[in-house]
Order: structure tokens, then sequence, then C-alpha cells
């Protein structure tokens, strides 16, 4: 398999500059050159499978040319450690696909276990080391910290804003050490950002490191969410309705993600791309008209995103066609008092406890459903788990959200951090002494 950029179709590279270098130099984005038909009979078998064993069927189907079976079989099942299960609120007819179960308990794990994985394994049999850089406003680091986290061939330096993330997503990037190192910077995270953006640029330093980024817009992070879109279908089948998925959405990786499994066959009837207020892609649906904007602030805000990075990969699947894209996927937006009110609702109809995210994702099917006579079964993707939201759940909902072991056991592990001002050199000399 090799991959085209989406500003240069006739030009390919290999997986491995795919991996290591997430973006085209020509700006675009990176697709894989061929999608393989993985056939009806296919779906029809992986009823009761592992999300880990779907991951490495499809896998298979996809880079089984370039990785023997037995690594990418291991580099798989290691990855996808834990399932995604569909939960039902409505049976047949509405359900939750739960994406946090892993590490971080937010569905980033998946993408960010993955592209771990597959980065180790093209870097065996080098002798230097990968090392990634990532600057993180919260959320992202924390999935990508825990995702490579003792990965062999990989070190990890994590830049934060300084007091602008919460006690926990502090604890998630910065308690693991090992392999993990993270800088605390005194600023912004458009700063940290900076920061980043410089290092690549930096001739000593790249001269000494083989930088590499976990960008969200890598299409190895993209790659294996569709695996748990096939396993939900798998879990569903049984009641043989049309599926229809409800992606809560913001850089609308996952959402491609989703489209991209379809390509390869997997049956949806619909997808329904919900949004909070930054609503520029449900706009476009509605009007054929893209109009980027600056992101507004939301309580949903791993969705607040103004100019999503994979809009022009959504739209690529689509053959840049507005008339195929709407007819296969509608868009719709909630404020923040719509989402509580949401919230409230899914708690008081169904006594289930949603995160932001995840309601409007519930919301966005409710209303499609509402609006559509086909009777379809509908499966709303829960993309955290609500107690990384915890003060703000806890005050909508007046329940008490528990925090998950695996997450309460870092409050009590000590902090370890390089604290460093928003300046490059600062920044460069104290990444050099770490190596
Ligand atoms: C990142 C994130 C999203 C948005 O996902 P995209 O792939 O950027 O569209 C939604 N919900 C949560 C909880 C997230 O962390």
């Amino acid at each position: 398999m090799r991959f085209y950029s989406t500003n240069s179709p006739d030009v390919t590279v290999s997986i491995q500059q795919a991996l290591f270098h997430s973006l085209p130099a020509d700006k675009g984005l990176y697709m894989p050159d061929h999608i393989p038909d993985l056939g009806p009979d296919f779906f029809k078998q992986i009823a009761g499978d592992s999300l880990a064993d779907i991951g490495f069927q499809v896998s298979k189907a996809l880079f089984g040319a370039e990785i023997a079976d037995a690594d990418l079989e291991e580099l798989t099942h290691s990855a996808l450690s834990f399932e995604t299960p569909v939960v039902a609120l409505e049976p047949g007819k509405l359900a939750v696909l739960e994406l946090f179960h892993g590490p971080s308990l937010a569905f980033k794990d998946v993408g960010a276990r993955y592209m771990a994985g597959l980065m180790s394994y093209f870097s065996k049999n080098s002798d230097s080391e990968v090392h990634i850089l990532v600057a993180t406003s919260g959320d992202t680091g924390g999935a990508v910290a825990m995702g490579f986290h003792n990965v062999p061939g990989v070190r990890v330096s994590i830049l934060y804003p300084s007091g602008r993330v919460s006690d926990l997503q502090e604890k998630q990037l910065t308690t693991l050490g090992g392999n993990i190192q993270a800088f605390e910077v005194d600023g912004s995270f458009d700063d940290c950002q900076a920061l980043v953006k410089q290092a690549f640029l930096d001739t000593e330093l790249n001269s000494r490191l083989a930088l590499s980024s976990a960008n969200s817009i890598n299409i190895f992070r993209l790659i294996p969410q569709g695996f748990y879109y096939v396993s939900a279908f798998g879990q569903v089948s049984h009641i043989h309705k049309p599926v229809v998925f409800s992606t809560p959405s913001g850089n609308f990786g996952n959402l491609s993600a989703g489209v991209l499994v379809q390509h390869m066959g997997l049956p949806v009837h619909h997808f329904v791309a919900a949004t909070n207020i930054n609503h520029v892609v449900p706009d476009y649906l509605s009007t054929g008209h893209y109009i980027p904007k600056e992101s507004v602030s939301t309580i949903s805000n791993a969705m607040d995103v103004g100019a999503p990075s994979n809009f022009v990969r959504l739209k690529h699947l689509f053959g840049d066609s507005l008339e195929l894209i709407s007819s296969q996927m509608s868009g719709c937006f909630f404020d923040d008092e719509q989402t509580k009110s949401g919230m409230q609702a899914i708690y008081q109809q169904y006594g289930y406890i949603s995160c932001p995210h995840t309601a409007i994702g519930i919301m966005g099917l409710q209303q499609f459903q509402a609006q559509h006579k086909t009777d379809t079964c509908g499966i709303a993707l829960a993309t955290a788990h609500p107690s990384k939201f915890k003060p703000l759940v806890e005050d909508v909902l007046t329940v008490e959200v528990d925090v998950p072991e695996r997450l309460a056991i870092l409050s009590e592990r000590v902090k370890q951090s390089i604290r460093i001002p928003a300046q490059f050199d600062a920044f460069k000399e104290s990444l050099l002494k770490t190596i």
C-alpha cells in the first residue's frame, strides 16, 4: 500500500514516509492509494470477534503485503487491548458505542496506540530512536503519552501550557516517566505549538534527533478508528436494520475513519455529523459553502474547532461531490444550553451518564431518527468517559460520577516535568539535555 497527497494524486509515498512525516510537503493530506473491498461475507462473520481481532483482519487487508502476519497480529493486539462495547439505550433503535475503555478514557487511545505500535515496528531495525514532539492543550497529550509509554524505539516529549490543563490531564502527561518527558511551558497552547514547529525547522536538532510528530492528521491515527465502526456493526448485525452512526466531531478524523471503512464495504445507511456551535461542516452539508471560522469555546471543548483539519479528507472521500456527501451524511449542531438539557434528558430517560460530546452525538441521532421514517438502528459514538469532565457532568446532572481506577490512581502519583519559558533556545537546550 502506498499513499498520495490530496494535492498531488499522482505522486505516492511509502507507509514509513506517511507514518513518520504526517504532512505531505504540498500541505495536502495523505490518503491510501487503494482501499480494499472486504466483501459482504466479511461483515457477516465478525459478530462476536474482539476489537483486536477485527483490527487485525482489517489491517491485514490493508498492509498484509508489507507487514508479516505474526507482527501485525501482535501489534494490533497490544494496541487494541480493550473493547468498544455497544450499549443499548433503546434496544434495537438507539445505542452508544463506548470508545472510552482505553487508558486515557477517550477514543483517541485507539489511534494513538496503533500509530505507536506501527512506529515501533518500522523503527525496529534502525539504531536511532524516533523522537516524537507533541504540543497539547490537554486531551491529545494524554492519549499520546499513554499510547507511547514503554514502546521500544520511541521517545516522546510533550509540551503543555503550565496551569492551563486540568489536574488529571496534567497527571496523565507528567507521571508516566520512562520514555515520556513532559515540558511545562510558561505560556499558552499556541506557544507550545510554536516551539514544536520551530524544532522541526531547526537544523541542529534535526541532525541529532530523528524528530517526528504524532499529529492528529496522521493517516495512521485515522485508519484504526475505522475498526470500531466495524466492531459496532458486528455487535448489532443481528438486529437486521439499516445502521446509522452519529459522530460527535471537531477535526472530523473520527467521522472520516467511518467513511473510510464504508468504502471498504461496511454497510452504513447514513452518517450524522454532530457538532457544537462550531458548525462549519453542518453548514457546508446544508448550503454547499465551506467557511472556516475562529473557534468558539464551549462545554464540549474537544470539539471547539473552527477549521477542521480533516475536512479536505472527508470531502475527498466523496470525490468532492456535495450531492454525494449530503446523500450519505447529515449535519446537526447544539449549543451549550441544548447540550446540558440533552445530558439531563438522556440521564432521566435512560439512566445513562454521558459526557457533553457524547450527548451531542446521541442528540444528533435522536434528531435524525425523528426526521426520517426509515426504521434504523442508531449508534452514537461515546467519545470520552464522563469522569473526564467530572465537575461539569456532576453540576449538570447532580449525580456523583465515579472515576475509573486507572485514572484515579494517577492523582496520587508525583508530577515530574521540566519547566521552561516559552523560548525556543531554552526548550532546545533542555531537550538536548534529556537525551
Ligand atoms: C477529539 C475529540 C472529539 C473530536 O474528534 P475529531 O476526530 O477531532 O472529530 C470528540 N470528542 C472527544 C471527547 C474528543 O476528545
